[in-house]
This record gives structure tokens, sequence and C-alpha cells, in this order.
């Protein structure tokens, strides 16, 4: 008699292969000593790209979810994946990635080789954080199936991803794991006078996981003037329990509900994308704040690639510029950023801030790494140092 063993196939893998294969042929296809770039429909870089005449690699095939398994509580996720797109196919389950960046059309692949971060990363740090294995196409047109394990031959690959941009490759596929979600969060936004307050505060809940007796599930904050700053406590809950969610897609605006309410209720959906509908606060720079604007403003237009586009339009036009020219401004540069800071020196840190550039809103997002006996080298922390992400 003889023994065979036949190896388990996932029903997604012979079409993800196919699109691998297509992938390398286009890549084969690129000239000699042409530069090798990604061509996706969005981005979030801020940077302009200098112009080239190279094909980029048609990657469009890989936005898409190719498995979730809510026992394991994992997701095999193709690399162009949007995190909209990858949200929509967990939450069905109860289930979420462990930290969803903030705007939709962030890619899975983006925000772990270019770093993303949310209310979850004060227990689970960054997206990089919780992938278990990725598929790579390296420089040299392989593709490496990479982990941390310690037997793998590719694992420095893996660790040195992270902060990479894509110069050491790109994600196709990435398995990463879930964690259970409830239909509902309950957010408390408590108000500090200080800084230095404020500041207290994150340690303390950093320390005991709690504020005032309640269990802390995601954590953010917003600082509005050195003497109005808010921590964003958010629990997850099962039940409405007699309020109605509210609903920051139309004429409400999620920031101004942090200064208006103590308490609130959104659904985990609507939670998840409560900063993109207004990119935070940017969306005033387009004139959609404004009731008589808003009002005849598409609904699902409210989002921050509409206004990605807008500011393409503007940068190819430079209608900003001349208009600026015309009123006798001086020329400006559009700056978003995000720093870290250890947690005891965020009181100095935003002192400086407040007096030196005085931009306002502020975002602000305690992180602390994952797993303290993992070296991330090109993005390497203190693993016992809690660190303050501040975005502007
Ligand atoms: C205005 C602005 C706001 C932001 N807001 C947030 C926020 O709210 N929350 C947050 O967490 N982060 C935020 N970020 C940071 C963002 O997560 C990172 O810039 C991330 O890399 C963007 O991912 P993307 O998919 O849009 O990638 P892109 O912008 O398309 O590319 C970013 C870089 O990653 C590389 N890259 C893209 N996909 C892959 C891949 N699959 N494999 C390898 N390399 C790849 C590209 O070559 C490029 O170098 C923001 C950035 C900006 C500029």
């Amino acid at each position: 008699m003889t023994a065979t063993t036949t190896e388990f196939v996932p029903v997604w893998r012979p079409d993800y292969d196919a699109r691998v294969a297509r992938l390398k042929a286009q890549y084969e296809a690129i000239p000699q000593g042409q530069p090798i770039r990604l061509a996706k429909p969005t981005s979030n870089l801020f940077r302009q790209r200098a112009a080239t005449d190279a094909p980029g690699l048609d990657v469009s095939s890989f936005d898409g979810v190719l498995e979730v398994d809510p026992i394991a509580r994992t997701a095999e996720v193709q690399g162009m994946t949007t995190y909209e797109h990858l949200v929509e196919a967990t939450l069905p389950y109860g289930l979420a990635p462990l930290c969803v960046p903030q705007l939709k059309t962030i890619t899975l692949g983006g925000a772990v080789t270019g770093l993303g971060i949310e209310s979850t990363s004060f227990r689970d740090g960054l997206p990089h954080e919780s992938v278990l294995e990725m598929d790579i196409l390296t420089g040299d047109g392989r593709v490496l199936t990479v982990t941390g394990a310690e037997d793998d031959p590719h694992r420095d690959l893996f660790y040195a991803f992270p902060n990479s941009y894509g110069t050491l490759g790109y994600a196709l596929r990435l398995k990463i794991e879930l964690e259970p979600v409830t239909p509902y969060v309950h957010l408390t936004h408590v108000r500090f006078d200080s800084a230095k307050d404020m500041t207290a505060a994150i340690v303390d809940i950093m320390a005991t996981g709690e504020w005032e007796g309640e269990t802390v599930d995601y954590l953010d904050g917003t600082v509005f003037s050195p003497e109005e700053q808010y921590l964003t406590l958010g629990r997850k809950v099962m039940d409405r329990r007699g309020s109605t969610p509210s609903d920051y897609t139309g004429m409400d605006i999620y920031y101004r509900s942090i200064q208006e309410k103590q308490t609130d209720l959104l659904t985990t959906h609507d939670y998840l994308w409560r900063w993109d509908t207004d990119w935070f606060w940017c969306s005033r720079a387009f004139g959609t704040q404004k009731p008589a604007i808003r009002r005849f403003w598409p609904k699902d237009k409210l989002r921050s690639d509409v206004y990605w586009k807008l500011i393409a339009w503007d940068r190819r036009t430079k209608f900003s510029t001349k208009m600026d020219k015309i009123r006798r401004r001086p020329a400006r540069e559009e700056v978003v950023q995000d720093i870290e800071v250890p947690v005891d020196r965020l009181t100095e840190f935003l002192d400086f801030f407040h007096t030196e550039v005085g931009i306002e809103p502020i975002w602000v997002c305690p992180l602390k790494q994952r797993d303290p006996g993992v070296r991330w080298p090109l993005y390497e922390f203190d693993p016992e140092v809690t660190y303050v992400n501040v975005g502007f």
C-alpha cells in the first residue's frame, strides 16, 4: 500500500498565484536601469515625487482580502488592500485588525512599510506588530515569503520592512492578527487644562488600562490650545443602552464634538472612520465645514481621498499659489507631520510647539512597543518607554 500526502491548498491560492505571475511578468518587462515604481490609484504621501516616464507596476488587482479565519482570528490580505476594504471584510465576523489607521485609503502594505498608528497603539503597537507572514516582491524580482521565525532565512527582511517605504520590496500578501470588537464604542472626552495634567493621565492609563474604574480600550487626544486638551477614552460596548449613536458623516463634525460633549456613542464602524470624514480637521481648508457648503457637498464625497484629489488639482494648476500672489501673501508650504515624543517630554514639546509653531488643533496618540523582546531595526523604540505620537 502506498500512502500519499496532499498539501492543503487554500481556495484563494490559485488566483493569487496567477496575479503574482502576471506582476512578475510586468516587472521583467521594465527596461534595465529604469526605476521600479508602484502604480497605485491612491497615496497618502504628502511629498511630491520626481516625475518619471517609466511605467509603474500595476498592482490594482492586489486590493482585496483573500480570507478571514474567525477561529484563528487571522486574515490573509493582499498588500494593496485599503483599510476600508479590509475592515469591510472583517467587521461582519466581529473582528478588526489590531491597529486601523484613520484614513480609509491607507493600504495594509503601506501602513506596514510606511507606518500607521491609531488609538489601539497604546496597547497593541503599530500595524507591523501584528503581521505574522508576508510575501514580498524584492528588487531582484523574486517573491519571498518571510516571517519572524528563528529558522526563517529571510527573517531580517521581515524585521527591516517597517519604515523601509518600499525600498526593500513590495508586500503582496500579509497574514495578520485580528481582534474581537463590539458593535459600539462608548466615548468619554476628558478635558485637561494643562499638558502636564494630560500627560499624567496618559501615564496612569498606560499603567492600569483604566480611567476612574472603567476599562480603556481606545485612547487618543486632541489639543485645541495650551489650556484646552482632551483625552478621548473609548470602551467597547455590546449595546446602545437607549442612546442613539452619533453620525459625523453628515452635518455634524467629529472633532468639534470633542469640545461639546462629555460622552458619546458611535458604531464601531463609524468610530474607526471618525477622523476620515473631515481628514481630522483639515477639510476646513476646502470650506466643507461651513454649513452653507457642507449642506450641498455630497455625503459620500466627505472623505480623505476626495481632499487628496483637490490637493493634486491645486498642485497641478498652482491655484493657491496664484491666489496668494494676487493677495500679496507670502508663499506657503503645506506640512502634515507626525513625530514621536517620549511621554516624559510631551509637556515640554507641546509648550515649545505652541510658542514656536502655533498650529492647532494637534492630535496626540500614545503608543508602546507590543512585544518588548523584538527589535525593528529601521524603527527602533525603547520597548520600556511610552511614546506619544504628535500629529499636526
Ligand atoms: C496627510 C497624511 C495623513 C496621514 N494620516 C495618517 C493617519 O491618520 N493614521 C496613520 O496611521 N497614518 C497616517 N499617515 C501615514 C500613512 O499611514 C503612511 O504614509 C502610509 O505609508 C501610507 O500608506 P499608503 O498605502 O497610502 O501608501 P502610499 O502613500 O501609496 O506609499 C507610501 C510608501 O509606502 C510604499 N508602499 C506602499 N505600498 C507598499 C507595499 N505594499 N509594500 C511596500 N511598500 C509599499 C510606497 O512605495 C511609498 O514609499 C498619514 C500620512 C499623511 C501624508
